[in-house]
């Protein structure tokens, strides 16, 4: 006797979505401990702001707590309240620090702030002055001229005699803004900066290196590190090759057109065929982060040089054709064998077989810039380590 159901089965969503993201949580937490690994004798944090770089702070916080970190940088005092759930005893930082308001989210939560300015720094000291004794980091200014004490400022506070006793930092930190160049002298310049810092906060543990920052060297490590964009394998260093890569984009062909050599393709006429050729029509647009900078052409501000990005699909590299649009993507197939491209097949956006970094330098932005603006489209699939 044959056992049979007659109800259809329901289509996965995944197998029909228009556009899906595939994120590898073990290569997720391979390239931390990686990470770890290069970072010496220092620890690693791990840095999940903007909901872990586009890829989702759930999943990605959960294989990163279960691969070991214990220490986390947020962005934004909510992102450390969802990530407490899935990392329950892990020190969670919150970079933009803590405004009046938040004290509740920061105590209940058990957060972090990093404080990154003399207000904020104020604000901390009222809150001591109240009896608290919640422990702060402290962010120091060495010539980013983005957040943190100035420089002069953290000296001072650190020989102050008179600032509070419950007043003692968890960590001191800085930030390099030319990490990902390691030719550039201003990383010496930063680095001298910091270790006086260091020394003036003697006995506080002290983070200078983000992902770029870590390949500078160890004299860079001090006792965290704090990589991000490494993690979730894209380029940190300019034009090194990223560690493994973590997200896969994918994007369903909704039709193949047939189109005469001469006629135009896409929004304002910016492309004209100089064959006859096979157009794949994609699900996938501007709304989707697939920036409009992407283009083939008629994308009169990208400076880069570069004629715009390529898809991948079944082993053939194939360029986008005119303006991206809201919606739609249109890509020259004409030469992919037929068979090997048809309507419902997926075209791979970045991903194992087409580097982020290249995708993202089309556009002449960063793989950050790309990871970050995934729409709410994406159909997302999790690969877990020991599937
Ligand atoms: C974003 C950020 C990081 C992580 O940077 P990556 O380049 O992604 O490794 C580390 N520290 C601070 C202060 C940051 O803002």
């Amino acid at each position: 006797m044959t056992d049979f159901d007659d109800t259809l089965p329901a289509p996965d969503e995944f197998d029909i979505a228009p556009v899906r993201l595939t994120v590898d949580l073990g290569a997720l937490a391979d390239n931390w401990r990686d990470m770890v690994r290069r970072s010496g004798k220092a620890r690693a944090a791990a840095v999940v702001k903007a909901d872990a770089y586009g890829l989702g702070l759930e999943d990605c916080g959960t294989a990163l707590y279960e691969a070991g970190a214990r220490d986390f940088f947020v962005a934004v005092v909510q992102e450390g309240v969802t990530l407490r759930t899935y990392a329950p005893d892990a020190r969670i930082f919150v970079l933009s620090g803590i405004w009046p308001g938040q004290e509740s989210l920061f105590f209940e939560h058990d957060l972090v702030p990093v404080i990154a300015s003399e207000e904020q720094l104020a604000f901390w000291m009222s809150l001591l002055a109240e009896g608290g004794d919640h422990p702060c980091a402290l962010h120091v200014d060495t010539g980013f001229n983005r957040l943190g004490l100035p420089f002069a400022d953290a000296l001072a506070l650190a020989k102050d005699v008179s600032r509070p006793a419950s007043f003692s930092p968890v960590l001191v930190l800085s930030h390099l803004h030319s990490g990902d160049t390691p030719s550039s002298p201003l990383n010496k310049a930063q680095l001298d900066a910091f270790q006086e810092v260091s020394a003036a906060f003697d006995g506080i543990e002290t983070s200078l290196s983000a992902s770029a920052g870590i390949f500078l060297g160890p004299e860079y490590h001090f006792d965290l590190t704090r990589p991000g964009i490494a993690l979730y394998g894209g380029e940190s260093v300019n034009g090194m090759q990223p560690l493994r890569p973590v997200a896969k984009a994918e994007a369903r062909i909704l039709q193949i057109r047939e189109a005469a050599a001469g006629s135009t393709v896409s929004y304002g006429a910016t492309h004209q065929l100089s064959r006859r050729s096979r157009l794949a029509v994609v699900s996938v647009g501007y709304a989707d982060g697939y920036l409009r900078a992407l283009s083939g052409s008629g994308v009169p501000l990208r400076a880069g040089g570069t004629s715009g990005a390529y898809g991948y699909i079944d082993g053939h590299r194939v360029p986008i054709i005119g303006r991206v649009t809201m919606d739609l993507t249109i890509f020259d197939v004409t030469d992919v064998p037929e068979r090997a491209v048809r309507a419902g097949d997926y075209i791979q956006l970045f991903g194992p077989d087409m580097p982020l970094a290249e995708v993202a330098r089309a556009a002449g932005t960063i793989g950050y810039e790309m990871l970050t603006s995934l729409g709410l489209r994406y159909e997302r699939r999790y690969i877990y380590p020991e599937e």
